[in-house]
């Protein structure tokens, strides 16, 4: 990995969510632009050696610093380390951003009602594309689903909220649904596909998933990207290939 395609940066702040969810912020430079939903790559100098992971960006393009959300992996080489971070530390950024998905690549259907649906720190690109006016201005719905296992992993809840206010004011398509797998008591504390499938999603949303309307998208776990995708598709939604289709993804490991 070649250093010159990275510039170093400053951790400004770091929030711990739980023992193994944080989020933390750094510097961004002048000549890093890119666009919600995508992923920046971050490197940690261990020992003689640069590691670098995937990272989406929590924060607005339009933002004057960078943040992200992250979970420790047990024993991994990157977040064990990482996990430590504290305001001062210096990063390694590389110059340019990576990933599709975003807003932009959704040709057909037109923009109308916006599925995002996220597990863990999947969550992150969904917060940068509503910290955007033109996903406000471009869908008349957006549901915003977010799966954790326990209560405690609900991170951000406070933020969606003012989020909500503030880009969305005058909108009033907003909805926040929070699935909490581990605990009997949620309100939704089935999977995805399962809630897909016995219509329970679309009950709490007021509303129908549509071929005709619907814009999806998945980030985060593997398995619930690969599972939903499928439950979605046995509902008439398409993969989204060269701008026309319904479901875009992203796996996050
Ligand atoms: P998670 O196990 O991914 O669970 C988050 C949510 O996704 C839960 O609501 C979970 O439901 C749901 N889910 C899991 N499988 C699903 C499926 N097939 N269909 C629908 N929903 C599904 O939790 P996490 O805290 O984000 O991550 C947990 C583990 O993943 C950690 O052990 C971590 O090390 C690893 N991980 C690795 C990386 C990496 O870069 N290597 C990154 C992130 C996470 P249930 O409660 O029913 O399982």
């Amino acid at each position: 990995m070649s250093i010159e395609k990275f510039s170093l940066e400053k951790v400004l702040s770091v929030h711990r969510w739980t023992d193994t969810l944080f989020s933390f912020t750094m510097t961004r430079p002048a000549h890093f632009k890119f666009t919600a939903g995508q992923f920046a790559r971050i490197g940690l100098k261990i020992g003689d050696e640069l590691v670098v992971r995937a990272y989406s960006v929590v924060s607005s393009p339009f933002d004057e610093t960078l943040e992200f959300f992250s979970i420790v992996v047990p024993e991994g080489k990157f977040t064990s380390n990482l996990q430590h971070l504290k305001v001062g530390d210096e990063l390694y950024l590389e110059k340019i951003p990576y990933g599709y998905l975003t807003l932009a690549r959704y040709q057909l259907p037109l923009p109308q009602d916006l599925w995002l649906l996220g597990t863990g720190t999947g969550l992150a690109p969904f917060l940068s594309m509503l910290q955007d006016f033109e996903t406000w201005n471009n869908y008349k719905q957006i549901n915003l689903v977010y799966s954790v296992r326990t209560q405690a992993e609900l991170a951000y809840v406070e933020r969606i909220q003012e989020i909500a206010e503030s880009f969305g004011e005058g909108h009033s398509g907003f909805k926040f649904i929070p699935i909490i797998t581990r605990d009997p008591e949620a309100a939704l504390h089935d999977r995805l596909p399962v809630l897909i499938a016995n219509g329970e999603l679309e009950k709490a949303a007021a509303m129908q998933l549509n071929p005709e309307t619907s814009h999806v998208m998945l980030c985060g776990n593997p398995d619930m990207v690969e599972d939903t995708k499928e439950a979605l598709k046995a509902r008439g939604l398409t993969m989204n290939r060269r701008g026309e289709g319904n479901i875009a993804v992203e796996n996050y490991w």
